[in-house]
């Protein structure tokens, strides 16, 4: 019995000494980019991970916008009257600008969000001379359309789909140049909406 018990001891301080080993090797972690402490097994700190996110934000959304026309050129026969290149544009503008807004909504510091942001719009306008006005028209709709919708009766049973029609709206308006009109156009209103949300609402989650 004393044996059974001085091996449950001598167990349960070799467990102590390797949690304690590995406490120490979590305690002189540093993030690759900045080489500050960082208390979890990542290679870069949260803040570099922002940063990143900020950099390669553009380039993703203008991928994502290039790789959906086809397949929603399947779904809507009348995109066949919009040139590929001008919906990888608008496209990729909107994605831009609703990870832009999400941005606004999360409990940053205003430094880090401010340099997040002037990261992004850099690179905007590094990629399309026309992307920041584009953006800032992108911003203006929404917001006009944001609230006529929060108010309108179809809207007050069910909120879920008001940003995603907002931003559909200025999508589908800017790809034709004229406010959506038939059928078709306003179920591509919520599809594109949807699509650009759905592909981007978890842009800022952290590993
Ligand atoms: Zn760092």
């Amino acid at each position: 019995m004393k044996k059974f018990l001085e091996l449950v001891a001598e167990k349960k301080k070799a467990m102590k000494m390797l949690l304690n080993n590995s406490k120490s090797e979590k305690k002189y972690r540093v993030c690759n980019n900045c080489k500050k402490e960082i208390p979890n097994n990542d290679n870069i700190c949260q803040n570099c991970q922002l940063i990143e996110k900020a950099d390669r934000l553009v380039g993703a959304a203008n991928v994502f916008a290039v790789g959906s026309f086809v397949p929603t050129l399947d779904h809507f026969p009348i995109l066949s009257k919009v040139n590929p290149r001008h919906w990888d544009f608008i496209l990729s503008v909107a994605g831009v600008f609703i990870v832009a807004t999400i941005l606004n909504g999360l409990q940053l510091d205003n430094d880090q969000g401010d340099t997040l942001m002037d990261i992004v719009e850099k690179k905007l306008s590094e990629w399309d001379t026309d992307g920041t006005r584009a953006f800032d028209d992108c911003k203006s709709l929404f917001e006009k359309e944001y609230d006529r919708l929060a108010v309108s009766p179809e809207y007050q049973k069910d909120r879920q789909f008001i940003s995603v029609d907002a931003l559909g709206i200025w999508i589908v308006w800017n790809l034709f140049n004229r406010q959506p009109q038939n059928n078709e156009e306003i179920s591509l209103v919520r599809v594109t909406g949807s699509l650009v949300m759905h592909t981007f609402h978890n842009w800022w989650k952290l590993s």
